[in-house]
């Protein structure tokens, strides 16, 4: 056996032995965001999606390529999401912009992580996916992670519309579509720290992904898959 070979085995047997959840829970439901939450932030996808997102904006909608980020970051911040901005305040074939900025490679960013699909297969809950992208991308990005059987639903920017995370009515809408009716029992995961705050405000239990420290921006947070089993464990 190589010494790799042993390394590998000694946390297969440390992850076997303690990593599962196995308890009751208080939560029934767990939303998941999808984009540089089920995969680290370093993988590039995001940075390669925002800049189809400025591509899209130059060459079909004839915008001044410097004015762009400026701009995507106005609607960002005002709107939730470039798309809400420019549905707001421009003429865009809603469809064509999502299958544009989404038509990437996955493979040459994503790939499968063992730990972090048995921990959710783990999970005694309700797993769904709850993101400001849209369904085919979602489906596309579950496939390469080799996670698309764990998740049986799939609220993505379309379903939430005209509203998107962080807005109040976003987690209402994906609670009914859930069949929930009281936040308590649900719990979101996102990387983005204005979700986890909204999350929080509207009566969810939120964790942070990413982060060292949840600074006050969600009840909890961790950066390693594992870690995730604990933070439920100890509600
Ligand atoms: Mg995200």
């Amino acid at each position: 056996m190589t010494l790799a070979n042993c390394a590998f085995f000694q946390i297969e047997a440390q992850f076997a032995s303690r990593v599962l959840y196995n308890r009751p829970m208080r939560f029934t439901t767990i939303f998941f965001d999808l984009d540089d939450t089920l995969y680290p932030s370093n993988s590039g996808l995001w940075k390669a999606i925002k800049g189809r997102m400025n591509d899209y904006m130059r060459d079909y909608m004839g915008f001044d390529e410097k004015e762009i980020p400026q701009l995507r970051e106005k609607y960002f911040l005002q709107y939730g999401t470039t798309l809400r901005g420019l549905q707001a305040h421009h003429k865009i074939n809603t469809d064509e912009y999502l299958a544009y900025v989404h038509d990437l490679s996955l493979k040459d960013y994503l790939a499968p992580d063992p730990l972090q699909r048995s921990v959710i297969a783990s999970l005694p809950t309700r797993n769904l996916i709850f993101t400001n992208a849209d369904i085919h991308h979602a489906q596309r990005v579950l496939t390469v992670l080799n996670l698309n059987d764990l998740f049986p639903m799939i609220v993505d920017v379309n379903a939430v519309a005209p509203h998107c995370k962080p807005m109040p009515e976003s987690f209402e809408i994906a609670m009914k579509l859930a069949g929930e009716t009281d936040p308590s029992r649900c719990v979101m995961i996102d990387d983005i720290t204005r979700t986890t705050r909204a999350a929080r405000e509207a009566g969810m239990f939120s964790i942070l992904y990413g982060e060292t420290n949840a600074n006050g921006d969600a009840n909890a947070n961790f950066l390693n898959w594992q870690e995730l089993i604990g933070i439920l464990e100890s509600q």
